[in-house]
């Protein structure tokens, strides 16, 4: 028996479905066992059979530089010398919030937290409290964490084991929760003239990266704007995937829209847990202790997470950056899309994130998605793992790309799914 399979084992007694988030069980792409990791370095994880793997998965999003990157290892050890928390103000937090201030263009004032679930509620909430309105409009296969009342149509995690809404959920909590497919304006407008006045916010993820990729269609973004402009709704972009990735200011810089309220978390934590809500100071400000709307957190802002993110964040101020995962993004979508070619399949990308469906495309919403040929998909996954290629276990997830990719990695990957498509 691998080490894995032993592993997983004994975690299944002690841990429910022995793993600590569903997704991570790889049971919907067909393996017996999930595979435990050990040890991960730039590109690649190995994992606790040696087994070692080029790695599109990185933590689901958060290493924009790879595995474990010398000057963030070396800042999160010499943080931890000097406490690890304190539960009181430091420094780091302003360098961190005046980071992303810079960086992320609707953002004046930002609030640390420590998962991107937290971030997403508590923006619902302030939204909620802002506008003295209840109910939230937000898209079928676009996920915002797993808060009550955003869990309706929620993508990746629930699509993959084939669950529509949990149990647990009480009906109240996701009453006013309305359910949009996305890029259709006009059920958007629908749903709006119909709610709008008890509308208190749009969510979206303005990049979807939890039902596969899913471009905005020209003009879907910028519609979201409009409609929430006309009826007083505050725009909600969650850019816990596309932040720092698809641009340094996330969606809002590539595609020029600016929501009230943003959404981060993944790479803006730098692979630790830190995660982050921000937006206009008016609207911000009446958070607690200034405002009425309460919010917080014993490990806020904690030192270890800060010290990552500066350090993640500081570097993504280089635009040489971008351009490179620009570059490999291109060159992986380009060769996987030769590799299909003829086969019910596409490649869809936005910057640094990218899906290849078992679809034949174009996949515009969680409709399509959900159509994709998931046992194809597992087939796929297996075979890349065969090669030592490492992907989502997932169809409803993205191939993250770190400036740690090279052409050999791409090379690698693209050479896998050529073997299998031909
Ligand atoms: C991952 C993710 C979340 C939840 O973040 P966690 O840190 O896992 O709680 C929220 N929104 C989006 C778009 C995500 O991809």
């Amino acid at each position: 028996m691998s080490r894995s399979a032993e592993l997983y084992r004994r975690a299944r007694q002690l841990i429910p479905g022995g793993v600590n988030s569903p997704v991570r069980a790889m049971r919907s792409v067909g393996l017996e066992a999930p595979l435990f990791l050990r040890r991960g370095e730039g590109a690649y994880v190995e994992d606790e059979d040696g087994n070692r793997y080029v790695d599109w998965v990185m933590s689901w999003g958060p290493l924009v530089f790879g595995h474990a990157d010398a000057e963030v290892v070396a800042a999160v050890q010499d943080a931890a010398v000097g406490g690890t928390t304190f539960g009181a103000p430091t420094e780091r937090e302003v360098e961190l919030a005046a980071e992303i201030v810079d960086a992320v263009p609707s953002i004046e004032q930002v609030r640390l937290v420590s998962s991107g679930t937290e971030a997403a509620m508590s923006a619902l909430r302030l939204a909620r409290g802002a506008t003295r309105r209840d109910r939230v409009l937000k898209f079928a296969g676009c996920y915002h964490g797993h808060a009550d009342a955003l869990l309706a149509s929620a993508g990746s995690g629930l699509a993959t084991l084939g669950i529509p809404s949990s149990p647990g959920v009480p009906t109240g909590a996701t009453a006013d929760t309305v359910v949009c497919p996305f890029n259709d304006v006009d059920a958007v407008a629908a749903a709006v003239e119909r709610y709008g006045e008890g509308l208190a916010a749009i969510l979206v993820e303005p990049v979807p990266g939890n039902m596969g990729v899913v471009p905005p269609a020209p003009g879907f973004l910028e519609a979201l704007r409009a409609l929430c402009d006309a009826s007083g709704a505050l725009l909600i972009f969650d850019e816990v995937i596309s932040g720092f990735r698809v641009a340094r200011g996330g969606a809002q810089e590539r595609f020029g829209v600016r929501p009230d309220l943003t959404v981060l978390g993944k790479i803006a934590g730098g692979g630790l847990p830190l995660a982050a809500f921000g937006g206009r100071a008016e609207v911000m400000e009446q958070l607690a202790p200034g405002g009425a709307v309460y919010q917080a957190g014993t490990l806020s802002g904690n030192p270890l997470a800060t010290a990552a993110a500066l350090v993640v964040l500081r570097r993504l101020r280089d635009p040489a950056v971008y351009e490179r995962l620009e570059a490999s993004g291109a060159a992986l979508e380009a060769g996987l899309r030769e590799a299909v070619a003829g086969a019910p399949a596409c490649v869809q990308r936005v910057g640094a994130m990218a899906t290849l469906f078992c679809h034949p495309g174009p996949v515009r919403d969680f409709d399509t998605a959900a159509a994709a040929d998931t046992e194809r998909y597992g087939a796929l996954f297996r075979h890349f793992l065969d090669r030592g290629v490492y992907v989502a276990p997932s169809q409803f997830e993205a191939l993250f790309v770190s400036t740690a990719h090279g052409e050999a990695e791409i090379e690698r990957t693209v050479a896998a799914a050529a073997e299998l498509f031909a």
